[in-house]
């Protein structure tokens, strides 16, 4: 059965989540798909654990701690969040939209709110046999929590700011090695100092100039890995993680058919509503585009209060709406509104 809602909306990264809470507060329904299996977007996936410090209210809070609060925020309105499947398919169905993802879950909603970000993204895989059945258990594309590496002997691959950050982050409770094809690195350059450095005090091993050629182990759990030059020298690492940073392949995957005008990877929006071209459906965050766009959280946030209330005017044409402050109306089916002091 086709499940309704007042909203759909694709995309639970920051921007994606705030949308549901400015939903609830103009009592629309929503409904929110994600290609990944976890929410928060770009902050879960590239940079949980990395402090944020231009987001209002607060001097400084971790990437992770700002979506454990969206979605608590956000929670109040008791979301659906459809997660682990990219949105494939949006069609029009008597003035509303029947969006599908690719597990064949459809929803049918009066407005669409597009929070897509750079679009469905995944990690670029190294080409090695059998990398599947190490992934989650000793093969990793992004760090959730640094403790889960404390004691291992860590390979790092890569040589962009991921690989050095996370080389440099782990070095103090794992035992990391950086393999990396060339001397040179694509990060700050402060950090490649540090990691220069520490690879000098014998804290970190630097394996250069290599690449990875195999995984040792038994199909789930490794061993360890094996490098090569492009000479064909080998040598065998042993370790007990791997965690490969080749960067994220992002797409607009099917949303570019959907009849927006797109820009690069962006769709085109007006600024203070978050309107494409294709009435009803709205987006916001990083995937949204117009002249001077700034692509920040912060940005993210103010347009998706811009999108729902002119979402909310769409689902109920000619309805007068007033905007009432939060302070004014407090949250929507919660008693009383807690003033709570935040540690940043
Ligand atoms: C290392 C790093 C540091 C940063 N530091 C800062 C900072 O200090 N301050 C700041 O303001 N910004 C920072 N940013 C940028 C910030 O993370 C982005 O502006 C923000 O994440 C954009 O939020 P979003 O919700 O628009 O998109 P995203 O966070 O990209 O989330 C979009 C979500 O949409 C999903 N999606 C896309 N297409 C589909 C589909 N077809 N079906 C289902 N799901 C789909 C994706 O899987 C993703 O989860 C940083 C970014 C990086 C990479």
């Amino acid at each position: 059965m086709t499940m309704q809602t007042d909203v759909a909306i694709v995309g639970a990264g920051p921007a994606g989540l705030f949308t549901v809470f400015q939903c609830g507060m103009l009592g629309l329904s929503c409904q929110v798909f994600d290609a990944l299996p976890e929410i928060g977007g770009q902050c879960t996936a590239l940079y949980p654990e990395k402090p944020i410090y231009d987001i209002p209210g607060f001097p400084k809070i971790a990437a992770g701690d700002l979506i454990a609060g969206l979605e608590a925020q956000a929670a109040a309105f008791k979301p659906v969040y459809h997660m682990g499947a990219a949105v494939t398919d949006l069609k029009r169905s008597n003035g509303r939209f029947d969006i599908t993802n690719a597990n064949g879950v459809t929803v049918n909603a009066g407005a669409v709110i597009i929070a897509g970000g750079a679009g469905a993204f995944g990690p670029n895989k190294p080409p090695l046999t059998g990398i599947e059945g190490y992934e989650g258990k000793s093969v990793f594309y992004m760090v959730r929590r640094r403790e889960d590496f404390a004691g291992k002997r860590v390979v790092i691959a890569g040589g962009g700011d991921s690989a050095v950050d996370w080389a440099l982050s782990l070095s103090d409770i794992a035992h990391v090695s950086v393999i990396h094809r060339r001397d040179q690195f694509r990060a700050a350059p402060g950090n490649v100092e540090q990691l220069k450095a520490l690879a000098s005090a014998g804290k970190i091993d630097l394996v250069i100039p290599y690449q990875l050629k195999a995984i040792e182990g038994d199909g789930t759990i490794m061993s360890g890995v094996q490098v090569a030059t492009l000479d064909g020298d080998t040598k065998i690492i042993p370790a007990d993680a791997l965690l490969a940073f080749f960067g994220l392949a992002a797409k607009l995957g099917p949303m570019a058919a959907w009849g927006f005008t797109i820009e690069g990877n962006h769709i085109v929006t007006d600024p203070a509503t978050g309107k494409t071209g294709v009435d009803g459906v709205y987006a916001v965050g990083d995937i949204a585009t117009y002249p001077n766009k700034l692509k920040l959280i912060a940005t993210g946030f103010a347009e998706a209060a811009g999108a729902v209330h002119a979402a909310y005017a769409h689902l109920n044409p000619g309805k007068a709406l007033h905007v009432e402050y939060s302070t004014a109306k407090g949250v929507p089916g919660q008693a009383g509104t807690d003033i709570k002091t935040i540690a940043a």
